[in-house]
């Protein structure tokens, strides 16, 4: 097993971590992990089969595997409160794949919110599974506010009567209230699923309303605020009996835990990725420290700093701001042919990295799109603080303003090369 090097691979993965350590990561969706976390990935755990769950496996030899992935389930369920977690989804994808297949039979009817309103893919768009198993309707905000309207969620609900309500975003700058939404889904008996995969991390922390008492089941990612591994889990705050009724061979109703439980295996995957489930423990019992909530709370206002920031620079915000740990910015205010396309690609030149984004109402297709969203969870794990903020929506807006100007992007991304050496990342 002495084997060469790879040489290839590894100088790529290099220049990766030249990259990320270089530039300023806007993405609203990534983070940068501990060295433990990766640590925990990056092992002999990667090895080993282990089908089933902690104590009910397929394969001999898990007697060390199902002591880390009861720690990871029982960490998760300290860090949200909850009874009942699974941790081994894949994804976020997969954990809402799982909950779908447990919860509804191919052409069940789902709400969601809209896709183009800062939606999820997995929330019933005609491209993913949801929107192609499912019969999917959504709502949206309100084209004024740009909030959400939940007397028109109900409207909505009671006119489809759907079987699964789903609430959550991928950038909607708001928090959400769940109270309400599981009155609207009780209103109509539908199941009430959170995915909460942008903003786990400021609800662990206490910072954002909790959803685990009144959604049916949860689902998050673990790679966002969380700031774990790549993956997913699906938690249940209590569990209680499918309502729709499905029995056991024996004729018992089934609890929902177990049909969630096998949704996910044998239901949508094989085995489970036990070195990343290892990781995930790692993250959570990070998460589970005073410090967490710290970083959460900086991640928050270093969030509030750039909004403010970047509309004194002229740029509006979707519903004029945020509470949690993004923005999503309408381009259309400050420029007619600034387009989201065209900002992600200037800023990545000057390794800023954003993404384009859809908004509200959208007039331009999603490959151009009118929007960009932007995120604090990862500047603000490398340290950046309030103070930062302005200057780094000064740099954005220089780029912005001189997209065809090569000279003032290659001298934005030296300022920013130089800016970003005070806070060292995997040193
Ligand atoms: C990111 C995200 C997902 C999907 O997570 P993946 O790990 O990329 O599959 C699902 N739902 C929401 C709301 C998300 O933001």
């Amino acid at each position: 097993m002495n084997q060469q090097r790879d040489t290839q691979v590894f100088d790529l993965i290099n220049l990766e971590l030249v990259r990320q350590q270089e530039g300023i990561e806007l993405i609203a969706s990534e983070n940068f992990v501990s060295q433990q976390v990766m640590d925990a990935m990056g092992s002999v755990l990667t090895n080993k089969y282990a089908e089933g769950l902690p104590k009910k496996r397929y394969y001999g030899g898990c007697q060390i595997v199902d002591q880390i992935e009861q720690l990871a389930i029982d960490r998760l369920k300290q860090l949200f409160g909850v009874e009942w977690a699974n941790v081994q989804p894949h994804s976020g994808a997969q954990a809402n794949a799982a909950v779908m297949l447990a919860v509804l039979k191919p052409g069940d009817k789902i709400l969601g919110f809209d896709l183009s309103h800062g939606g999820h893919l997995t929330h019933g768009s005609p491209v993913n599974f949801s929107g192609k198993l499912y019969q999917p309707s959504f709502y949206g905000v309100e084209k004024e506010t740009g909030l959400i309207n939940y007397d028109r969620v109900e409207e909505i609900a009671i006119k489809e009567q759907p079987k699964l309500i789903i609430c959550g975003a991928s950038s909607y700058s708001r928090d959400w209230d769940y109270e309400r939404l599981r009155k609207i889904a009780d209103h109509v008996g539908a199941l009430l699923l959170a995915d909460i995969s942008h903003p786990a991390g400021m609800i662990a922390a206490g910072l954002l309303n909790n959803p685990v008492p009144y959604c049916h089941i949860i689902t998050s990612t673990t790679h966002k605020t969380l700031r774990g591994p790549r993956g997913g889990i699906i938690m249940m705050g209590k569990d209680f009996p499918n309502p729709w009724g499905d029995k056991t061979p024996k004729g018992e109703i089934k609890m929902m835990s177990a049909l969630l439980d096998s949704a996910v295996f044998p239901g949508t995957q094989g085995g489970p990725l036990e070195h990343v489930i290892a990781s995930k423990a790692v993250a959570f019992g990070e998460a589970l420290q005073p410090s967490f909530k710290d970083y959460m709370k900086q991640v928050g206002a270093n969030a509030q700093a750039l909004s403010k920031a970047m509309v004194n620079h002229g740029y509006s915000i979707i519903s004029g701001g945020t509470n949690n740990h993004l923005m999503l910015i309408d381009l259309r205010t400050k420029s007619d042919t600034l387009t989201g396309k065209i900002a992600e690609d200037t800023l990545v030149k000057c390794d800023i990295t954003i993404n384009k984004n859809t908004v509200p109402f959208e007039t331009r297709s999603p490959f151009v799109t009118s929007g960009i969203r932007l995120g604090t969870p990862a500047i603000t794990s490398r340290g950046l603080k309030e103070e930062h903020m302005e200057i780094i929506a000064q740099f954005i807006d220089k780029a912005l303003m001189n997209t065809d100007n090569e000279a003032v992007l290659m001298e934005v991304k030296q300022e920013v090369h130089q800016f970003m050496k005070q806070f060292p990342l995997y040193a």
